[in-house]
C-alpha cells in the first residue's frame, strides 16, 4: 500500500514536471507567433512607402524614355513649309509637318509648333495639331486639340510658363531648317509678297539650337487638364539673311519656335501607371487609383502617389495633387497565414496535451485500481479475520465455561449452547459464501423456466423465522400469474437471503418508532421482465457507490467507521448469481427514503 501511495505521488510529480514545461513552451511559441504577426503588421507603412518609391522611380523612367525618344526628332520634323509654287495661281500654301503621317507612340495625342516671334508681336500663329490615324481625325478630337493649342498659345504670350532648358545634343542635320520653313510663319501673317521677292533664298539652310523637352501640366479656359512636353528652338546664325528684305530679316532676328507634343492624360494616369504597377509591385502591394474604393483587405496605412506633383512637371500648386493614387498593403494573406499558424499550433498543442494527459490518466487509473484492489484485500482480510475470530473466541469461551462447570443453572447452560450454535452458524455462512463465490467462478448455472412468486413464497416461512427482532419485520407483496422466468433455485435462494440479510443489517426495522415500516419483499411484472424487489427504509446508497457495492469485498465506509460486520461478498454473490441466470441487478433510491434492490429476470417466453 505504502509503495503504491509513493507511486501515486511520483506519478503526480511526473505529470506536473511533464505538463508544466509543455504548457510553458506552448505559451512561448504562441507569443512568438503573435509577435511575428505584430511585426509584420508594424512593417506595413514602411513596405507601402518602399513600394511607392519603386513605383515612382519606374514611372519616372518611363516618362524620361518618352521624352528622350521625342527629343531625338529633328527640329524640321515639327516645322511647316512655305510652298508658293504648289498652286497654279501661285497662292501661298502651307505644307503640313511630316508628323501628320507618322504613327504616334503610345500616349502621344499630337504634335505642335509655334512661332514665338509672331506670337509676341501681332498674335499670328503657326500651329499644327497632328492626330495620325483617320479614325482619330474626327472633328471633336481635332477641335479639342485646337482649343488646347489656343490656350497654349495664350500662355506663350505671357511667356512666364516657358522657362529655359539646356540645349539637346542633336546631330547637325537634325538642327537644320530651310528658310522655306521660316517663311511659313510670315506667310501666315500675310507677308507673301515680301517672301516672293526673296524666293531664291528659300532653299537655304538655317541652323537652329534646340532645348530639351520639359513637361507642363496646365488647365485650359474650360478647366480641362492637359499634359504637354515642349522645347524652345531658336536660330543660331543666318549670315546670308543680313540685308535681306524686311519681312525675312525680321524673322531672322527674332525667330524662335516652341515645339512639343500633347500627352494623353488618360493614358498617363491609367494605362502607363497600371503597366508600371504590374511590373514593379508585388502580389500584396495594391495600386488604388483615384476613382477606386479603398481596398477592404488592406492595412489602414496607404502611401501617396502623385503622377503630377511627384515628378519634375511644371504645374500650379493646386494641381500637384491631380490624379492622386495610393499604394496599400493587402494583409489578407498575412492574416490567413497567422490564423492558419495559430490553428496548426493549437491543434498540435491540444493533441500533445491530450496525449500527455491521457497517458497520465491511464497510469493514474491503473495505480488507483491497484490501490483500490489492495484496499479491498486489506478490507477482506480484516473482515474475515474479524468474522472468524469473533465467533471462534465466543464458541471457545462458552464451551470452556460449560466444560468447567461455571454454571449449574440449566437456563444459563441452554443459553450458552444456543450461543455456540449461533456463532457456528455465522462461521459456516462465512465459509459458504467464500465457497459459493469460488464455485460460481468455476461452474456455469443451467437456468430453467420457473415461477418467481412460487419460489419466493416457498421461502416466506424460513425468512420470517430467521430474524433478529421479536416482532415481524418483513412484508410480502407477491404478484400472481407472472410469466415464468429463467432461473435456478440456488440462484434465487442466494439472492433472496443476501438481500434480506442486508436489509435487516443496514435498514433494521425499529418497532419503537411510531411509523416504523417493514421491509417489503415483492415480485412484480416490469416492462423489461419480471422483478424481485427488496425495499427498505434504511440510509440508502450514495449515487457514486450504487455500482460499486456489487464489486467483491467492497464495503461502504472504512473499518474504523463501520458498525456492522460483513465481508463485502453478499451483494457480489447476488450480482454473480443474477448474471448466471441472465438477470440484471441494481439499487435505486426508494421514494420517501431507503433503497430498492431490484433483480430483473428474463421471461422464459416472450409474449
Ligand atoms: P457486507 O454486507 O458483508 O458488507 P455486501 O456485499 O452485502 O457486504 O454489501 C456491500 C455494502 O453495501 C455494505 O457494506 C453496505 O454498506 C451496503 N449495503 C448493502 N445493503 C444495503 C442496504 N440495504 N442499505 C444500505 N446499504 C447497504
Amino acid at each position: 500500500m505504502a509503495n503504491l501511495r509513493t507511486r501515486r505521488g511520483a506519478l503526480a510529480l511526473y505529470a506536473v514536471l511533464l505538463v508544466l514545461p509543455t504548457v510553458a513552451l506552448g505559451l512561448l511559441q504562441w507569443r512568438h507567433i503573435e509577435q511575428e504577426h505584430a511585426d509584420e503588421i508594424a512593417s506595413v507603412p514602411r513596405d507601402a512607402e518602399d513600394a511607392a518609391r519603386r513605383f515612382r522611380s519606374a514611372l519616372g523612367e518611363q516618362l524620361e524614355a518618352l521624352l528622350a525618344a521625342e527629343g531625338q526628332r529633328g527640329v524640321e520634323q515639327y516645322a511647316n513649309y512655305y510652298c508658293p509654287d504648289s498652286t497654279p495661281q501661285g497662292e501661298v500654301t502651307l505644307l503640313p509637318t511630316q508628323l501628320r503621317s507618322e504613327p504616334r507612340p503610345a500616349g502621344v495625342l499630337g504634335w505642335f509648333t509655334f512661332d514665338l516671334n509672331a506670337a509676341r508681336t501681332d498674335g499670328a500663329q503657326v500651329f499644327l495639331g497632328a492626330p495620325s490615324s483617320a479614325a482619330e481625325r474626327d472633328a471633336a478630337h481635332e477641335s479639342a486639340l485646337l482649343a488646347a493649342s489656343l490656350e497654349l498659345y495664350e500662355r506663350v504670350r505671357s511667356e512666364s510658363w516657358l522657362g529655359a532648358s539646356s540645349p539637346v545634343d542633336l546631330d547637325a542635320a537634325k538642327l537644320e531648317l530651310p528658310v522655306r520653313a521660316i517663311a511659313a510663319s510670315r506667310a501666315a501673317q500675310g507677308d507673301e509678297d515680301c517672301i516672293e521677292a526673296e524666293r531664291m533664298l528659300l532653299g537655304q539652310p538655317v541652323r537652329m539650337v534646340a532645348g530639351q523637352f520639359r513637361l507642363h501640366f496646365y488647365r485650359d479656359a474650360k478647366g480641362e487638364p492637359h499634359l504637354i512636353a515642349h522645347r524652345r528652338v531658336r536660330v543660331d546664325a543666318i549670315p546670308y539673311l543680313v540685308g535681306a528684305t524686311n519681312c525675312l530679316h525680321r524673322v531672322s532676328e527674332g525667330l524662335g519656335l516652341v515645339q512639343g507634343l500633347f500627352i494623353d492624360l488618360d493614358w498617363y494616369a491609367r494605362e502607363l501607371t497600371r503597366g508600371v504597377a504590374q511590373r514593379v509591385l508585388t502580389k500584396r502591394e495594391r495600386l488604388i487609383e483615384s476613382h477606386e474604393e479603398s481596398c477592404a483587405s488592406c492595412a489602414p496605412h496607404h502611401a501617396d502617389l502623385r503622377p503630377i506633383g511627384d515628378f519634375d512637371i511644371d504645374c500650379e500648386p493646386q494641381d500637384a495633387d491631380w490624379g492622386r493614387m495610393q499604394i496599400a498593403i493587402d494583409t489578407s494573406e498575412m492574416d490567413a497565414r497567422y490564423s492558419s499558424r495559430l490553428w496548426r499550433f493549437g491543434g498540435v498543442a491540444v493533441m500533445l496535451l491530450a496525449a500527455l494527459s491521457t497517458g497520465v490518466a491511464l497510469v493514474w487509473r491503473s495505480v488507483e485500481q491497484e490501490l483500490e484492489q489492495a484496499a479491498r484485500t486489506e478490507n477482506f482480510v480484516a473482515a474475515v479475520t474479524h468474522e472468524l475470530r469473533t465467533p471462534l473466541s465466543s464458541i471457545k469461551l462458552h464451551a470452556e465455561m460449560l466444560l468447567e462447570g461455571w454454571t449449574t443453572d440449566p437456563e444459563k447452560q441452554q443459553e450458552y449452547y444456543r450461543r455456540i450454535v449461533r456463532e457456528t452458524e455465522r462461521l459456516s455462512t462465512m465459509v459458504e459464501r467464500v465457497l459459493e463465490k469460488a464455485k460460481l467462478a468455476s461452474t456455469s448455472a443451467k437456468p430453467t423456466p420457473l415461477d418467481l412468486t412460487e419460489l419466493v413464497d416457498a421461502h416466506v416461512q424460513q425468512l420470517l423465522n430467521w430474524r433478529v427482532t421479536e416482532a415481524p419485520d418483513l412484508e410480502f407483496e407477491l404478484a400472481e400469474d407472472l410469466p415464468q422466468v429463467w432461473l435456478t433455485k440456488e440462484a434465487l435462494h442466494s439472492i433472496l437471503v443476501n438481500l434480506v440479510e442486508n436489509a435487516r443489517k443496514y435498514a433494521a426495522v425499529d418497532h419503537r418508532k411510531p411509523n416504523a415500516e417493514c421491509i417489503v419483499i415483492a415480485t412484480l411484472r416490469r416492462p423489461d421482465g419480471v422483478a424481485l424487489e427488496v425495499r427498505d427504509r434504511g440510509p440508502g446508497v450514495p449515487a457514486a457507490q450504487k455500482q460499486r457495492i456489487f464489486d467483491a469485498f467492497y464495503r461502504l465506509g472504512s473499518e474504523s467507521t463501520r458498525t456492522t460486520r460483513g465481508t463485502g461478498l453478499g451483494l457480489h454473490l447476488v450480482s454473480l448469481q443474477a448474471a448466471s441466470v441472465g438477470a440484471k441487478v441494481l439499487v435505486e433510491d426508494r421514494p420517501g427514503g431507503g433503497s430498492i434492490f431490484r433483480v430483473t429476470f428474463k421471461p422464459a417466453q416472450t409474449s
